[in-house]
């Protein structure tokens, strides 16, 4: 089979959909490949015990659609996996897009043409079909970093990677279970796993910030009153865009704060009572000195440390989960029971930095001082994050492939565009805001960007970015961390924490910046007939 299409979409996560979503009014062809066999992208295959968004509720959605967000009641504060996967496929209803998906169906090659200026995409079941454009929503967290540990076999039914839980289904109730990592996916899933499981180990190589989620369930009035807003995506604020904890009333504590000021720790308690990000948000700047200053920094992990150690009654625990390096430098989780888990006796906290893994024989892990027996061992280790995903599917453009083209580090303009790549699109793609936005609300406004720039370029024109304005992009996206805490931490934001690391920042950290850039680079030039 042969096709062609005006659009192609890689992905049926969020941003594939909400992709469709903005084309729909363009009146061109598009269809989108989806591997899984439903859409939903991370909130399909993330279906781990506890899986669900730390973002409030109802801003985690495309909040600039009056007409599905009149109809969508958020049940809570934070939503789940489930209640967000709902959320994708009754937008898929109401757009009536569910002709365009195309589910089971792997991408496996894409390469550009230059002669007849499409792009030729090799699907997993047919030949292939052709495009005019090619978005890649694949996804800035969805290529798992497995570790490289000697004997650990993926195709065992009970080694399972977070990311792929929903095709394995574990079981898990009544077992001995390890699990490996200690980031934002494992402290959803840690508290969950430990009400059944007969026993739990935590391999830790660096200890995960958790903030009080304070979870709840959504009065009415809180959801009005969020639905009413009118949402202009190139000029939301970051405040709306993440929701109340960054009210403005309640930014009180300034840049230089004084940590025994009583004022000042009533303020930190009142921010750690209501729970979410309010602690971030509790600071008169929305980019404080916390992140550049390391001393200051160092004042409130300090006082994150005293909470902890309120809450873990061993202290040699404790110890082991007060993070060391400077808060915010790595994406800090939320959740209300994680700390309370490591009370429980058939709950171990074991730390890398002082006994390592050497091997894995079958599910048994073998460290430098014993072997821990597993009926099933839960790989919570994250992902090669902003660019695994790109590079896995590999588009061939101009002048060689996008792993040759990324050979030193991931390049873009804005996130969207590389040099060599004409008509190629990628959302979420690396040196855009990521975590420093809400990704719903990233993903609609790339998507509208797209749509707006396929519109403006007409039937005949070609989308090329030139490789100055990348190279212009790369350095301003680094010169942001210069100076910052993102400098020394070993994180997935500075591409540091696996074995495919680049070491560069893969990040645009100033998202409100990055709105008024997008929508004025709608008019730049890179137009071509
Ligand atoms: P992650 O934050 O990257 O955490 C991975 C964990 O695995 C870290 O503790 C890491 O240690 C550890 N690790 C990595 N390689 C290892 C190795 N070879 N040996 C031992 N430990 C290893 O991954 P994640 O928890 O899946 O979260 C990824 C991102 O997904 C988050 O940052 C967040 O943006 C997103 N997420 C969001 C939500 C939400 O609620 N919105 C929920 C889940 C995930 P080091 O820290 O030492 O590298």
């Amino acid at each position: 089979m042969q096709q062609y299409y005006d659009v192609v979409v890689a992905g049926g996560g969020l941003a594939g959909i909400s992709c469709l979503i903005e084309l729909r009014v363009s009146g061109l062809s598009s269809v989108l490949f989806e591997k899984s066999p439903e859409p939903g992208g991370t909130w399909f295959s993330n279906s781990y015990p506890g899986a669900g968004c730390d973002t409030f509720g109802p801003a985690y959605s495309f909040q600039h659609l009056e007409s599905v967000t009149k109809n969508w009641r958020w049940s809570s504060r934070y939503s789940s996996s489930d209640e967000i996967k709902e959320y994708l496929n009754y937008c898929i209803q109401f757009f009536n897009l569910n002709d365009k998906i195309k589910t089971n169906t792997e991408i496996s090659d894409a390469v550009y043409d230059k002669n007849e200026n499409i792009w030729k995409v090799f699907l997993s079941q047919t030949a292939f079909v052709s495009c005019r454009y090619f978005v890649m929503a694949t996804g800035p967290l969805s290529t798992p970093n497995i570790p490289d540990i000697p004997g650990l076999c993926l195709f065992d039914s009970n080694i399972v990677h977070t990311s792929g839980w929903k095709l394995k289904q574990p079981s898990w109730r009544d077992k001995s279970i390890s699990v490996i990592g200690t980031g934002t996916s494992s402290v959803q899933l840690i508290p969950e796993l430990a009400k059944d499981c007969k026993r739990l180990r935590v391999f830790q190589r660096s200890p995960a910030y958790c903030l009080p989620a304070r979870q709840r369930t959504l009065s009415q009035t809180e959801v009005e009153s969020y639905r009413l807003r009118s949402v202009d995506l190139y000029t939301e604020p970051l405040q709306g865009a993440l929701g109340p904890d960054f009210k403005l009333s309640d930014r009180m504590i300034p840049d230089s704060f004084d940590i025994s000021d009583s004022n000042i720790r009533q303020q930190l308690d009142a921010a750690w009572k209501r729970g979410g990000f309010s602690l971030l948000g509790a600071f008169q700047n929305l980019r404080p000195e916390l992140l550049r200053n390391q001393e200051v920094n160092k004042k409130l992990r300090k006082y994150i440390h005293s909470k902890i150690g309120a809450i873990v009654n061993d202290p040699k625990t404790a110890s082991r989960l007060y993070p060391a390096y400077p808060f915010l430098s790595k994406r800090p989780a939320l959740n209300d029971h994680y700390y309370q888990t490591f009370n429980q006796k058939h709950v171990e906290l074991i730390s890398l930095k002082t006994e390592g893994i050497l091997s894995i024989e079958n599910t048994t892990i073998v460290t430098n001082r014993r072997k821990y027996n597993n009926d099933l061992i839960i790989l919570a280790t994250g992902y090669q994050a902003m660019k695994g995903s790109f590079l896995k599917l590999n588009p061939v453009g101009l002048n060689g492939s996008l792993a040759d083209h990324w050979q030193n580090r991931p390049q873009t303009y804005l996130g969207i565009l590389c040099h060599g790549f004409p008509n190629l699109f990628l959302i979420n793609g690396p040196l855009s805001p990521g975590p420093f936005s809400n990704l719903m609300t990233l993903s609609a406004i790339q998507s509208k960007w797209i749509s707006d720039a396929i519109s403006k370029a007409g039937s005949e024109s070609l989308i090329h970015v030139s490789r100055q304005k990348e190279l212009d992009w790369v350095s301003a996206s680094q010169n942001l961390t210069k100076g910052t805490i993102f400098e020394s931490a070993n994180s997935w934001y500075s591409d540091k924490h696996d074995s495919t690391s680049s070491g560069s920042f893969l990040l645009y950290m100033n998202e409100p910046a990055y709105r008024d850039l997008l929508s004025k680079s709608l008019t730049e030039d890179f137009y071509h007939n």
